[in-house]
C-alpha cells in the first residue's frame, strides 16, 4: 500500500482505506521508534482506495480521500457533546503535512474496542437477506411483513467483531460484546451508537437524505479511559445514504454510497481470485455521488 514520505511523520499502519502515521523521528534512549502503542498523536490519512466485500479495488476513486475526510470532520462538528478523537492542529506539537492537508485528520491515539458498532434504521442488504429467510436481523426478531428497504420500527444495534487486517468482520450478539469489553462498556457502546444514529438521521433527513445504516468505532481515551468516538464517522464508506425523495417515490436504489461499486462488482465477478478493474464510468459515477452527498449535507 501507498505509504507516503511525509515530513515529520513515519508510517505505522495501513488499513484497507486509510494510512496511519506517527510523529517521527521519535527515538528514545534505547533507540526505539514510536509505535501506535506509545505515540502521543496520530495522523490518519484517507486514501482514494475503495473497498467492497473486504477487497480493495482498482482503480481508486479520485478525490474520495478528501471528500470523506471533510465529511467526517463536518459530522464530528455536528455531534456536539460526543467526545471524539480529533486534536486541533494548532494545539499540537506537530503539523499537518501540506501534501495531505485536505485528507488527513490529526487525532489522539485511542485504545480501540474490537467492536464495529453497527446501527440499522432500515431493512436492506445482508439484513434484508436474513430477514427474508428467518424473520430476524443479526438474530434480532422483527415484526412480520416488512419489505426490502422498509424503515424499521426502531433503529437496531447489530455489533460486529472487528477482525484483524485481512480477515472478515463477523456479526456477533450483544452478549458476545459483553464478554469482549465488559458489561459497562458494552452498554455504553450500544447506547451511544443508537443515540448518535438517531441524531444524525434527523440532521440528514432535514437535508433530504435518508441515513439507512452506519458503523461507528470507539476507543478508550488513554489518560481518562473515557469512551471516545474514533475513526471516520458517518461517511459514505461507513454508512448507507439514500436520496429521500427517490426513496419516498419507491426507488430504493438511489444511494450516495459505494452501492454502485458493490452492484457492478456482484454483476461482474464471481468472488474468486482478484476482483476485476472498475470501469471508468463506474469510477466517475461513484465520485459524482460522493460529491453530491457532501454538497447536500454540508451545503458546500
Ligand atoms: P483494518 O483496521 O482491519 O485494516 P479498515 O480497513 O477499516 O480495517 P482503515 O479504516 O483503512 O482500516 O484504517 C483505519 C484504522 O485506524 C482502523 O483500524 C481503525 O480502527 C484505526 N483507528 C481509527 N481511529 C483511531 C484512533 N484514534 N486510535 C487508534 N486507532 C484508530
Ligand atoms: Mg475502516
Amino acid at each position: 500500500m501507498s505509504a507516503l514520505d511525509l515530513p515529520g511523520w513515519s508510517h505505522a499502519y495501513s488499513g484497507k482505506v486509510r494510512d496511519l502515521y506517527v510523529p517521527a523521528p521519535v527515538v528514545d534512549s534505547v533507540g526505539d521508534v514510536a509505535t501506535l502503542d506509545d505515540t502521543s498523536h496520530l495522523l490518519v490519512v484517507a486514501s482514494d482506495r475503495v473497498s467492497a466485500y473486504d477487497h480493495v479495488l482498482e482503480p481508486g476513486i479520485p478525490g474520495k480521500g478528501a471528500l470523506l475526510t471533510q465529511l467526517s470532520l463536518w459530522w464530528f462538528a455536528q455531534l456536539d457533546g460526543v467526545p471524539n478523537h480529533l486534536v486541533a492542529p494548532t494545539t499540537a506539537p506537530v503539523t499537518l503535512p501540506e501534501q495531505v492537508r485536505d485528507r488527513a485528520m490529526l487525532v489522539a491515539p485511542l485504545d480501540m474496542y474490537p467492536v464495529e458498532c453497527v446501527v440499522r434504521g432500515y431493512l436492506v442488504g445482508s439484513g434484508w437477506a436474513e430477514y427474508r429467510e428467518h424473520g430476524t436481523v443479526c438474530g434480532i426478531a422483527l415484526p412480520a411483513g416488512l419489505q426490502s428497504g422498509d424503515r424499521l420500527p426502531e433503529p437496531i444495534y447489530t455489533p460486529a467483531y472487528k477482525a484483524p487486517l485481512g480477515e472478515h468482520d463477523e456479526n456477533i450478539s450483544y452478549e458476545r460484546t459483553v464478554e469482549l469489553v465488559g458489561p459497562e462498556v458494552a452498554a455504553a457502546l450500544r447506547d451511544t451508537s443508537l443515540e448518535i444514529y438517531r441524531r444524525a438521521a434527523v440532521v440528514a433527513e432535514a437535508r433530504g437524505v435518508v441515513l439507512a445504516d452506519t458503523k461507528f468505532e470507539f476507543g478508550a481515551d488513554r489518560s481518562t479511559g473515557a469512551l471516545t468516538l474514533g475513526d471516520e464517522v458517518l461517511t459514505s464508506d461507513s454508512s448507507r445514504y439514500w436520496d429521500a425523495e427517490a426513496y419516498s417515490s419507491g426507488d430504493r436504489t438511489a444511494s450516495f454510497d459505494k452501492q454502485i461499486v458493490r452492484d457492478w462488482l456482484s454483476a461482474n465477478w464471481d468472488g474468486e481470485g482478484t476482483p476485476p478493474e472498475l470501469p471508468a464510468e463506474i469510477v466517475e459515477r461513484t465520485a459524482a455521488r460522493y460529491r453530491e452527498l457532501i454538497e447536500r449535507l454540508t451545503g458546500r
